[in-house]
């Protein structure tokens, strides 16, 4: 099968709101008057982001869901992605299941592929979203004022534990039940974007990031762009019974600095805790405050005591020397 066969069997479908999708030079959106467009790009590459032994199916939903995240973080409506896949060959199974995992959570956001680029390559697959959000409302990094709760939703550090059990490096009898690896697996694999929830926080959160790097890192982004410190209290990170099971040092290692999270971390002023608690219900997600935004710039980790928890905890750095990871 040739590369046109192959884009018509796996990633042409019919257009729907997009006024021109794939087989052309370009695709052709209309955007919706007094709207901004919200435009980001992702790529995961084999052995980087991805184990070679991933289902297709949910490599196919997380190269989207890591994209569909950013769009989250920013409040913006999900309209349209490009994908561009550089693989060594072209195999079927391969590309049944992965385009089955991409087309199934793009149905579910409403968000078209309207085009793309395909190559033969080592496997790495690059996915740019483009979405919408109402003139002026985006959710940004740089809105955080002192004062501020800082709000995370979800769970944190089941994806980085299943890495880890992977990587051998904790053992699987140690997560306790029998099925605590599949639970924690599924967190790494077939993450949730939170979309509803961004969209919802508009006009009520003061700055949002989506935590992929690592909370720590995530939230020194948003301390960084908005000139404000913060303290984080580390027993309120919200994590699943699998987490919780775990020895105190490896569950705040794990939900501080562990990465592949894509919750929301937001702050918002503290007259808005109950606009707050309304947008995370309407979004259906559960939302925890596990700090506050302070004026002097830094940051605290604090245990249940108040007492200062200081190991550094660095954020994912792609390029930092291997003996930082
Ligand atoms: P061009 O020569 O203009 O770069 P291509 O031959 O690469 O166009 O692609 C032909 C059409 O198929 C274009 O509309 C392109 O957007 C689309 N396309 C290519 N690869 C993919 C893919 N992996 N997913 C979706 N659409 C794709
Ligand atoms: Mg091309």
């Amino acid at each position: 099968m040739g590369e046109f066969d192959l884009i018509a069997r796996h990633f042409t479908r019919p257009v729907r709101r997009a006024v021109l999708g794939v087989g052309d030079d370009c695709a052709l959106l209309a955007p919706t008057p007094g709207h901004q467009l919200a435009v980001s790009t992702d790529t995961l590459n084999e052995g980087r982001h991805f184990l070679s032994t991933v289902a297709p199916e949910a490599l196919g939903h997380k190269c989207l869901a890591v994209n569909l995240s950013d769009l989250a973080a920013c409040g913006a409506t999900p309209r349209a992605f490009t994908l561009a896949l550089s693989m060594p060959r072209v195999d079927d199974v391969f590309l049944d299941g992965f385009a089955r995992g991409l087309l199934a959570l793009a149905e579910r956001h409403d968000c078209e592929l309207v085009g793309g680029d395909t190559t033969a390559g080592p496997l790495a697959i690059t996915v740019t979203v483009i979405g919408e959000v109402p003139v002026g409302q985006a959710l940004l990094r740089s809105g955080a004022r002192p004062g501020d709760d800082l709000w995370v939703s979800g769970t944190l550090g089941d994806a980085r534990l299943a890495l880890e059990v992977f990587r051998a490096q904790v053992p699987a009898a140690e997560l306790g039940a029998a099925d605590a690896f599949d639970r924690v697996r599924r967190a790494m694999e077939w993450p949730e974007p939170r979309v509803a929830l961004g969209q919802a926080l508009r006009g009520v959160a003061s700055a949002a990031i989506d935590v992929s790097d690592g909370l720590l890192g995530d939230l020194g982004h948003v301390l960084a762009r908005s000139g404000v410190g913060a303290c984080v209290e580390a027993d309120r990170l919200p994590c699943s019974a699998v987490l919780a099971a775990q020895p105190d040092e490896r569950r705040r290692e794990l939900g501080l600095a562990g990465g592949d999270d894509y919750e929301l971390l937001f702050t918002a002023p503290p007259a808005r805790a109950e606009a707050v608690r309304s947008a995370a219900l309407s979004a259906a997600v559960p939302v925890t405050r596990i700090g506050r935004i302070e004026g002097l710039p830094g940051r605290r980790v604090v245990d249940r005591e108040g007492r200062a928890l200081d190991r550094p905890w660095p954020g994912f750095d792609h390029f930092a020397p291997e003996s930082d990871r």
